[in-house]
């Protein structure tokens, strides 16, 4: 896999999760809760300088808070980004960028392969704000930039690897394209698995509710990129409202300092399982881009550094085979969401992607027998067992 071996004397991103973000802490070792929503001024002019500037720490918790300073700034390391903002959630980080980027008249290139929410906004308020959106297959090279409409493409909106079949974008074709902003979701890597923005990418983007907090116990979102682009979004942040809670943002800095621990040991049970899974008689595909039967395996090896925690399987039977396989598993558990410690298996067609019409699901590949695993923390061997014994057809 890719190592990014950093320059010379540069940390490397596991010793990066360790230090960053401890700007707010004075010599604490474990970060502050600041849950104050103001701040006292002394005075009207210092008041009127807060109340100004940008992305002001200790004037109002809408601008901006220490303790969710001190994530965005781990993020922002961790990224190898000049800033970061967080957000209430994944979608808050989401809307916001497109709604400061984007007005009635703009245009969208989006890949198909997309987080449903994501494609929901896309399909819903969007359209309803005149904002137009293209969809492209993301894999195809040279799609995104048949599609961009010069002068006119405000923004390119894509996802690696892509919710729920793991398939991947190729970050350096994108990071080449010229105009547009380019916003990569990248959710499911984490910043320990790749860095979209060494890539030419403008924004990177996390649901860092998923692998980021890793515990299952924050909603949060969070962007990285150049200041002034970010500062133009904070700008409209501040109105739109999906202010990060200090309390979320705490949880999720203390999952960055076991990032990198836990990110490669659920990413070689992950490769451990998908072998497993691909040689059993009940399996019809397995997506994982750990495996050299993935089609964009040397993609995988080339611009991710883990193949990452989560894949996607089919079983034989269908829709039947995988409702009894979700009712007899004992150790994974039966949820939506992923990068937790615990195993967590879900069936897309009737949950994640529930909204999407038949086409639509023949057309991101969605079929009755898809199950998809976020692979937690447990032995490898044990949920193997586990998978093996709820696949035997009943
Ligand atoms: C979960 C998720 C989101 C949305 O994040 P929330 O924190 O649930 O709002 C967006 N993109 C991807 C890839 C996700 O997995």
């Amino acid at each position: 896999m890719n190592n990014d071996r950093p320059a010379a004397g540069d940390p490397r991103p596991a010793t990066t999760a360790i230090t960053a973000g401890r700007s707010a802490n004075g010599m604490s070792l474990a970060p502050p809760l600041w849950a104050s929503s103001t701040w006292v001024s002394h005075g009207l002019a210092d008041a009127r300088k807060r109340a100004t500037g940008r992305r002001s720490s200790e004037f109002y918790s809408r601008y901006s808070n220490p303790t969710v300073r001190a994530f965005e700034e781990a993020i922002a390391a961790l990224e190898g980004a000049e800033d970061a903002i967080a957000y209430a959630s994944g979608m808050g980080a989401l809307t916001t960028t497109i709604l400061a980027l984007c007005g009635s008249g703009s245009h969208i290139v989006a890949q198909r392969q997309l987080y449903a929410g994501t494609l929901a906004f896309l399909q819903g308020p969007c359209r309803r704000f005149g904002i137009d959106v293209t969809y492209v297959d993301g894999c195809q090279p040279g799609a995104f930039a048949a599609a961009v409409q010069p002068g006119r493409t405000m923004m390119i909106l894509a996802e690696t690897p892509s919710n729920p079949l793991l398939e991947l974008i190729d970050l350096d074709e994108l990071g080449a394209i010229r105009g547009p902003f380019k916003v990569v979701d990248s959710t499911f890597a984490t910043p320990l698995g790749q860095q979209p923005l060494q890539h030419g990418i403008d924004i990177v983007m996390h649901s860092a509710t998923k692998g980021i907090d890793g515990h299952n116990d924050a909603t949060l979102g969070v962007i990285a990129g150049e200041r002034d682009l970010l500062d133009e979004i904070w700008g409209y942040g501040v109105l739109h409202g999906a202010t990060a809670s200090p309390a979320d943002a705490l949880n999720a800095l203390r999952g960055i300092r076991t990032l990198a621990v836990r990110t490669a040991h659920q990413s070689a049970s992950a490769l451990r399982i998908a072998r497993e899974l691909a040689s059993s008689a009940h399996v019809a595909a397995v997506h994982y881009p750990g495996l050299p039967t993935h089609p964009q395996y040397a993609l995988a090896q080339r611009q991710m550094r883990q193949p990452g925690t989560v894949l996607a399987f089919e079983v034989t039977g269908g829709q039947p085979h995988a409702t009894s396989l979700l009712d007899r598993l004992q150790l994974a558990r039966v949820a939506t969401s992923l990068g937790g410690p615990e195993t967590l298996v879900c069936h897309p067609a009737t949950t994640t992607h529930a909204s999407l019409t038949a086409d639509e699901h023949a057309g991101a590949g969605i079929v009755g027998g898809l199950l998809r695993v976020s692979v937690g923390l447990e032995d490898p061997e044990d949920l193997i067992a586990d998978l093996t014994r709820a696949l035997e057809p009943q």
